[in-house]
């Protein structure tokens, strides 16, 4: 079978060709990297002022398109249009704190002279040079801004391969640096074919590859640059986020921000919430609260603006959401929304129904598998030790959340620290979910990934420490 030569975006809800794009020859691909590798050796020559100040002309124009934006993802990938301007938010408020950290996690370390008088001794943090990203389709900009940004601030080029399912965005990110005044080059779109993905991966002038997605893909893309040479990958993959409940966690507080961390985006986040376990002193008007709200979500048609619900991404994914959840129930799990009640979800469409599993175990996919639909497994513990053990049970380790009254209860708090200390994941939430901080290290364990991306830690992974050593005194 023949490579392919171009890509259709399916649009979720009306499941019709959106947009086409032409793959790019080898012979062209070659062009932009090395393009791209010229680009960045003049670029690294930019004082950093220099380079802040375009990349916060970058917010001016990229907020002043957020309109656009709106209808232009959801028409891509199925979020409500009324839920996608959190996305541009999000987007502006980590571009603002990585520019506000860029020249203090980007300035030498400066090592003192006392102990080794005549020497001047320092550490530089240098660019690494041509960067890849490689972005997934559900939260593209989020996702593009934690790469992109910090790698051109600190003297990177960079070329974006978006999801064959949201082209567009890669595309309009690039406009926005563009109008801010970006040199030609330095951010380059090229839509690719997994062949064309695979010979940039594994290219000699591509030196580091910033990867957002799947599991499935983060290893390809690891194995495939592991036989090119000694390149660095950073890897932001996939989770099964736990949350659990504590016996003094507010109840109608907590049900509603997890049944929000568990729907958003039709579950399609990584970070979303996908398993709960609850003391079971609470659980069960937990799980009344949980089921009433989960009934009042507006499945439909996401350009709408009174649907808070939209399809998932494909056909596909539905259907592999609903065979888990099909397959959980065939395994004992209790389904407690009835399928009536959304009636849009029908099997063939991308529409898929909330479901919240109670009665379920951990030999079940729905507890072990990432999902990536609005489906939540709900079980009883009876301890903190118990919740420890079921939430580090994962082959993943994003986040996990924790919910308990740390402000009523000084003793709560102290138990979400010793919890915190017994987790393996990349990050620990008290009373939240679902939600990132720009100033935090956004890193995950296990099949989750590797390195870190946001927060100082974020410009670490986009530079190398490179030592001057300086002997003055020769005599
Ligand atoms: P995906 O792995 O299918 O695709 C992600 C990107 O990688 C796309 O651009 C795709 O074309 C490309 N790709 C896939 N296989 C490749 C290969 N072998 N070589 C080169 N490129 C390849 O993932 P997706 O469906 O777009 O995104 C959803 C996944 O991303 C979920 O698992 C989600 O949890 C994860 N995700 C993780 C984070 C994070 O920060 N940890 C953030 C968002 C999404």
């Amino acid at each position: 079978m023949s490579a392919p030569e171009s890509q259709t975006t399916i649009s979720p809800h009306t499941q019709h060709p959106l947009v086409t794009r032409t793959y790019p020859s080898q012979s062209a691909l070659n062009n932009v990297i090395e393009r791209s590798e010229v680009a960045q050796k003049q670029w690294a020559r930019v004082p950093l002022k220099e380079r802040i100040a375009i990349a916060t002309k970058f917010m001016d124009e990229f907020k002043a398109m957020g309109e656009e934006i709106s209808l232009e993802l959801t028409v891509q990938m199925g979020r409500p249009v009324s839920q996608v301007p959190g996305e541009v938010r999000g987007t502006l408020d980590r571009a603002a704190y990585m520019l506000s950290i860029a020249e203090s996690s980007l300035a030498d370390v400066s090592l003192a002279d006392t102990d080794k008088p005549g020497f001047r001794r320092y550490i530089k943090r240098a660019p690494m040079g041509v960067v890849l990203v490689i972005a997934p389709w559900n939260y593209p900009y989020l996702t593009s801004i934690n790469s992109v940004l910090p790698a051109l601030v600190a003297g990177n080029s960079v070329i974006l391969k978006p999801s064959p399912q949201t082209p567009l965005t890669a595309e309009r990110f690039a406009l926005a640096w563009s109008r801010a005044g970006l040199p030609q080059d330095l951010l380059q779109v090229a839509h690719l074919s997994p062949e064309l993905a695979a010979f940039a991966v594994t290219h000699p002038k591509v030196d580091f590859v910033s990867f957002t997605g799947s599991v499935v893909g983060g290893k390809a893309v690891a194995q495939a640059a592991a036989g090119a040479g000694f390149k660095g990958v950073g890897l932001e993959l996939g989770g099964k986020d736990p949350a659990y409940v504590r016996a003094d966690a507010q109840l109608d507080y907590t049900a509603a921000e997890l049944v929000d961390g568990a729907m958003f985006n039709s579950g399609q986040s990584c970070c979303a919430v996908e398993r709960i376990y609850v003391h079971e002193s609470i659980y069960e008007p937990f799980v009344a609260k949980f089921v009433e709200l989960v009934k009042g979500y507006k499945l439909g048609d996401p350009t709408l603006p009174g649907t808070n619900l939209g399809p998932v991404v494909s056909v596909a994914s539905a259907e592999k959401i609903r065979k888990q959840v099909a397959d959980a129930v065939k395994a004992g799990a209790k389904a407690l929304i009835p399928e009536d009640l959304f009636a849009t979800a029908q099997p063939g469409t991308a529409y898929v129904a909330p479901q919240v599993l109670v009665d379920v175990d951990h030999s079940m996919d729905v507890m072990m598998e990432e999902t990536f639909g609005p489906v939540i497994g709900i079980m009883k513990v009876s301890s903190d030790e118990e919740a420890v053990t079921l939430m580090n049970d994962s082959p993943y380790g994003l986040t996990a959340s924790v919910w308990t009254d740390a402000a009523a209860h000084p003793e709560s708090e102290a138990a979400f620290l010793r919890i915190t200390d017994e987790l393996f994941t990349g990050t620990v939430f008290l009373n939240r979910c679902d939600a990132l901080d720009p100033a935090l290290a956004w890193t995950g364990v296990k099949d989750s990934g590797r390195g870190v991306s946001l927060s100082k830690f974020g410009y670490d992974q986009l530079t190398r420490a490179k030592s001057v050593h300086m002997k003055i005194k020769t005599t």
